[in-house]
């Protein structure tokens, strides 16, 4: 399962985050995903939960942010975001469009409780 394998990267590397911080309890985890990485929110939020069910990381939010396709026309420059796949620039119509953000993966930010 390709979220599973996803929810436990996140997990390794907010532990090792966590560890070299000091930072014991946890409120939640802020997490950008890129629509080509093809992953279902609700699925990773759950593997997530599964995962730190008996870790110090139990019931730790996570949260989820969806991020466009973000294309750049290499015959007229011009930038565009796309909810799904993009073949053509919407302004001259050329198939030379290179895909420039939506495959990114990253923790944004990780919430410590008070
Ligand atoms: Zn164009």
């Amino acid at each position: 399962m390709h979220e599973m394998s996803i929810a436990q990267s996140i997990v390794d590397i907010v532990e090792k985050e966590l560890a070299s911080h000091g930072v014991e309890q946890l409120k939640a985890v802020n997490i950008a995903v890129g629509k080509w990485a093809a992953v279902v929110p609700e699925q990773l939020a759950f593997c997530f939960s599964m995962i730190t069910t008996d870790t110090n990381m139990a019931g730790v939010t996570l949260n989820i942010r969806e991020v466009l396709l973000g294309y750049t026309c290499s015959i007229c420059g011009e930038e565009f975001t796309s909810g799904e796949m993009a073949i053509v620039c919407p302004k001259c119509g050329d198939t030379s469009i290179a895909l420039t953000a939506g495959r990114e993966l990253t923790i944004e930010s990780i919430e410590v409780a008070d």
